[in-house]
């Protein structure tokens, strides 16, 4: 506890953070891989947000693609030499975790399928890699044990926002994945854990800088995180949307996230890659689709359930009971924008979320948006879809309606959602 209070006033330099976080790794073991997968196994880490359903998308179509491994300055690869192949077939072992507070997380999202299990020996995840390319799970309790520890001391010690100690907690699990290349989204905003773009770019910086020094080709962008991403926020509407930006559909900026983020290892793309992240989102030609139905067999679902379009794919996650709520009165307005914040506390507070490490959740409780930014919006006309049992008492039915931002007029053009991106400094 003194450490951490000494770490969390004083702060680290690269080198004091680099030292534990290699002291953590050490903690535990590593997981393995042929040697025939060198500069080829890749992850992406989110610190978190509002209807944030990037990695189920991500992954299934990282490992359809084929991305490019070797690097150009502002790739995974940035600041990297050697030469590695250009036309691999990454290998996409994520290791994910869950949803505290008013952001979700990814394991939750997937343990709304039903059958789907997210533990899986370090044997397991290599053969659904061999078969899948593609396996995301939860932390192994043999991965840098020392995290553990420390992050339940920080919880108790006021120390979880120090910007050495999260870099160190992330990347100790990272390294022990023995990754070859790491994409980091780092969000900023009113509903993420970073508010300002400046103290987002800090830690950005600090885990590209601590990341690479590891041997791990890293990179961050910076993400803006006012709005929910997409228009489901709930655990199995999020897996819905998913499964339809993989399918060639869902929201623009679900599309634009995981196309970027992806890309991250595509700049530079020749001759010989097999397809980039975006056409890999809807490319039954390079195999997304059906990666992701091979991997489903692993989720629970029939394979074949997935094949046809999602409206008919009968292993999905059952429908919550839908309430639909008209919030009255609604006045007539353009929409700016839906405030991720409230509308995650308020969906928190009906089960969708969990307070402590170890509550339940419900992985049927969610809302969708029925609306867009520029959109107008008249009289009475309903904005959201709430899924949930009971009832939805007045306050809670008022911070919803405060979410929604209407103006006299159509909003101005949105400042980008892709705020930066941080890449290693130097040659
Ligand atoms: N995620 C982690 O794994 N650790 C932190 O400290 C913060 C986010």
């Amino acid at each position: 506890g003194a450490m951490l209070m000494a770490i969390r006033l004083r702060g680290m330099d690269t080198e004091e953070t680099l030292a534990l976080t290699r002291a953590m790794v050490a903690s535990g073991r590593a997981l393995a891989w042929p040697p025939t997968w060198h500069g080829l196994v890749v992850d992406k880490h989110s610190t978190g947000g509002v209807g944030d359903k990037v990695s189920l998308a991500l992954a299934p179509a990282l490992a359809a693609c084929g991305c490019k491994v070797r690097g150009t300055p502002g790739g995974w690869a940035g600041g990297c030499q050697a030469p590695l192949p250009i036309c691999a077939q990454p290998q996409v072992p994520m290791i994910s975790g869950r949803g505290l507070g008013h952001t979700g997380g990814t394991l939750d999202k997937l343990e709304a399928i039903p059958g789907f299990c997210i533990s899986q020996s370090p044997e397991e995840i290599r053969s659904i890699l061999e078969r899948v390319g593609c396996c995301i799970v939860g932390q192994s309790e043999a991965l840098a044990p020392a995290d553990r520890v420390l992050y339940g001391l920080r919880d108790v010690t006021a120390t979880v926002d120090s910007v050495p100690l999260i870099t160190a907690s992330i990347l100790s699990k990272k390294a022990a994945e023995q990754l070859s290349a790491l994409v980091l989204d780092v969000k900023f905003g009113s509903a993420a854990l970073y508010p300002s773009q400046e103290s987002a770019r800090e830690l950005a910086r600090s885990l590209v800088e601590v990341g690479t020094q590891l041997g791990i080709r890293t990179v961050a962008v910076l993400s803006r995180m006012d709005q929910p991403l997409g228009r489901a926020v709930g655990n199995a509407l999020e897996v819905l949307e998913a499964l339809e930006c993989l399918d060639g559909g869902g929201p623009p900026d679900l599309r634009q996230l995981v196309t970027a983020l992806g890309q991250q290892g595509d700049t530079g793309r020749r001759e010989g890659t097999r397809g980039d992240v975006g056409e890999g989102l809807g490319g039954g030609q390079i195999g997304t689709w059906p990666r992701v139905g091979t991997h489903a067999s692993h989720w629970g679902f029939p394979p074949v359930s997935l094949t046809p379009r999602i409206p008919d794919c009968s292993g999905a996650p059952p429908m919550p009971p839908v309430s639909l709520t008209r919030l009255p009165p609604c006045p007539p307005g353009w929409v700016q924008g839906v405030r991720a914040l409230p509308l995650a506390q308020v969906l928190h507070g009906l089960g969708a979320g969990r307070a402590r490490v170890g509550d339940p959740v419900d992985p049927l409780v969610g809302a969708e948006l029925l609306v867009g930014a520029g959109q107008h919006l008249r009289a009475g006309e309903p904005w959201l879809r709430v899924h949930h049992e009971g009832t939805l008492d007045t306050g809670g039915r008022r911070v919803l309606q405060d979410a929604l931002c209407l103006g006299p007029e159509p909003p101005r053009a949105p400042p980008p959602l892709l705020a930066e991106t941080i890449v290693p400094e130097g040659p």
